[in-house]
């Protein structure tokens, strides 16, 4: 039997006509007809569902967008900028590039995600300790899990701090109506191997206004001033997405509804499968309005008060032994060595989640039997 992978690409089988027609055409240089076109797609695509129009640029990783956003809010060295504890550490790192410094700020238990009222305590206590405001704040959606964006918009709101949202897991994830990443000044995608599409590499940042994008592509670009020769006042970066990953972009577009239904569906499956097993518990989030997420993943919680040696890295490893991979969840940034300076304002629920959570295989390439085995696997590790 197959490896059952946890999120596994799925391609729509157009990513070829595209990319065959960049090299038909010769544009596999950096940037082409296909970066256009995979921008317009996205833009399209997010306007369906979102109060105002919204300006995509395509970059080469989800890192590059987060790097970029905080170019251009300003970030620099001195600064601190708060950040999700809860999280992949690519939502923090880009903060230490800039030679700022980033703030955690720990989750609530309903979505895993920025705790509105712990970043209201941090922020007045970062304002006492160093004299001034934070420069932005970037909230997280875990696992395609909207968060309580409207009270954390609130907060930075009564600051006056820009909301850079890392909604890179979240594509297809709506809060109150609304695409998450088109809340604040900046919202990031990922085109990650594992995400929901996937360029292969590849990420974007979705800005207010046409002023936004065309400022972040010229920083994406080398900040190359407009003179007929090379004249440079600013530190440019080399960002941008090219013409051959666009092309995959554009074939994935047209199988996105399909991947998100999908994911929904096995999530469903766990769900009523998985209820009434005693000692694990599928998490479903909740929030403070009408959300709708992509389940990009899965995750359970495995209670080990009740017997000992019974973890979540015992069911893993059993799974493991039947070629079924699972991943805990993030470890959360306050806890990681590398940021062990960096000041942190937690409430123990990353931490009690890390200890107690495990991603399930959730991607569009997991059939029903495989999902039956899996739950099967669990049934048996939790009753004997
Ligand atoms: C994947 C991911 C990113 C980074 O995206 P890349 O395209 O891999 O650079 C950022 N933040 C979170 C939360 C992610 O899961």
């Amino acid at each position: 039997m197959a490896r059952v992978l946890l999120s596994l690409a799925h391609m729509s089988g157009a990513e070829r006509d595209f990319v065959k027609e960049a090299f038909d055409t010769n544009w596999v240089v950096p940037l082409g007809p296909n970066v256009n076109g995979f921008e317009n797609d996205l833009e399209q695509w997010l306007n369906q569902k979102s109060d105002h129009e919204n300006h995509v640029v395509a970059l080469s990783a989800g890192t590059a967008a987060i790097h970029l956003g905080l170019v251009m809010l300003g970030v620099e060295k001195g600064d601190e900028v708060i950040c999700q504890s809860f999280t992949f550490a690519a939502s923090a790192n880009p903060i230490t590039y800039q030679g700022a410094t980033p703030v955690f700020v720990d989750s609530e238990a309903d979505t895993w995600n920025m705790d509105p009222e712990l970043l209201e305590e941090a922020i007045v206590d970062r304002i006492r300790k160093t004299g001034k405001k934070p420069k932005a704040i970037i909230p997280v959606y875990l696992y395609g899990n909207p968060a309580k964006i409207n009270q954390i918009m609130a907060v930075a709101g009564k600051y006056d701090i820009p909301v850079l949202e890392d909604s890179a897991e979240a594509m297809g994830s709506t809060y109150d109506g609304f695409h998450c990443g088109t809340f604040g000044r900046f919202g990031v995608m990922s085109f990650n191997g594992n995400k929901m599409i996937t360029t292969s590499g590849g990420g974007a940042l979705i800005c207010r206004s046409k002023e936004d994008a065309d400022r972040v592509k010229f920083y994406a670009t080398q900040a190359r001033e407009n003179y007929p020769y090379y004249q440079h006042e600013r530190i440019g970066y080399n960002y941008r997405l090219s013409n051959v990953s666009a092309g995959i972009g554009r074939g994935q577009m047209k199988v996105l509804d399909q991947h998100i239904a999908r994911r929904n569906e096995i999530h469903r499956m766990y769900v009523s499968m998985l209820s009434g097993v005693e000692g694990i518990s599928v998490k479903e989030p909740k929030a403070d309005r009408p959300i709708s997420p992509n389940y990009w993943l899965t995750c359970i919680c495995v209670d080990d008060t009740k017997k000992e040696g019974k973890d979540y890295s015992a069911l893993s490893a059993l799974l493991a032994s039947h070629d079924i991979e699972t991943r805990p969840l993030w470890k959360p940034m306050h806890l990681q060595p590398v940021f062990s300076q960096a000041p942190a304002y937690v409430n123990g629920v990353s931490e009690r989640m890390f200890n107690l959570g495990l991603c399930l295989p959730s991607g569009p390439m997991v059939s029903d039997d495989d999902v039956e085995r899996i739950v099967g696997l669990i049934k048996d590790f939790a009753c004997h």
